[in-house]
């Protein structure tokens, strides 16, 4: 059994067969699905999913590629979301120097923002970085330790798509953060595979990032969570373990995070 840990199936692209892209996934061991969504608009869309789906759960936040759509208003909005059962973290937040859509500065105040908002509401975060892990890991592990209450018993979040290195890893794994590999790790010139190996796969979760970051031999169509265990079997061939033990401890960490009633 997996958890896709992170699966953006509002998006337009699974309008015409969401259905089958979740009994697809079925069939292939992937039971359930976190949908984290990227600004208020598709928070709503997610939740009803979520609604609908007894298998998806949602995160709710504000991209930071979506900036442009943030006002403290809508904050306040996201925040009443939290009441909504199948909401299970705040996210995907983050910082993103890739794109720059927004100043950097700012980028990194609305993530304290919202880091600030899961530890109100005891939730765990899930983390977008691009060209900016140092500065996320950063800011994440100022506001643990200055929480040491925020999931003092558990997990405190996820840092999606690792690009980190083991130094950052550790650290974050420290300070009961988790990370999780998509298909780039089935990539030719990956880096992920090494960084696995010296790291083990105790605190890892496998995500599709879906509808992209599509595995081999899949590369450049539209990614769905089916394609879980491409990503999964990746890792165990990796580590020379079974796929099964890697769908065993993935799931058990997705579980234990986003504290999830199944
Ligand atoms: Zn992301
Ligand atoms: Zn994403």
């Amino acid at each position: 059994m997996f958890i896709d840990s992170h699966c953006h199936l509002f998006y337009d692209d699974f309008k015409n067969d969401i259905a089958d892209v979740i009994s697809r996934a079925n069939n292939a061991g992937v039971q359930y699905f976190i949908v984290p969504a990227t600004n208020h608009e598709t928070a709503l869309q997610a939740i009803a999913l979520a609604e609908k789906y007894p298998s998806i759960f949602v995160s709710v936040g504000f991209h930071p590629l979506d900036l442009k759509d943030f006002s403290t208003e809508r904050l306040a909005l996201i925040e009443e979301m939290v009441s909504h059962p199948k909401v299970v973290a705040i996210g995907e937040i983050g910082i993103d120097y890739f794109y720059d859509t927004s100043p950097r500065e700012y980028q990194k105040e609305i993530f304290s923002l919202q880091i600030e908002l899961a530890i109100r509401k005891n939730l765990p975060i899930i983390v977008h970085t691009r060209d900016s892990v140092q500065d996320a890991v950063d800011i994440a592990l100022r506001h643990a330790k200055s929480h040491p209450e925020w999931r003092n018993q558990g997990k405190r979040g996820v840092f999606h798509c690792f690009t980190g290195d083991t130094v950052q890893a550790k650290a974050l794994f420290d300070n009961n953060f988790l990370i999780s590999f998509p298909g780039p790790i089935t990539f030719k010139k990956s880096i992920m595979p090494d960084l696995i190996k010296e790291i083990g796969i105790e605190h890892v979760m496998v995500e599709t990032d879906s509808p992209y970051l599509t595995p081999v031999p899949y590369r450049g169509k539209r990614n769905e969570p089916s394609y879980i265990p491409l990503i999964a079997q990746k890792i165990a061939d990796t580590l020379n373990i079974s796929i099964e033990e890697v769908g065993r401890v993935t799931t058990l960490n997705a579980k234990k995070l986003f504290n999830l009633p199944i």
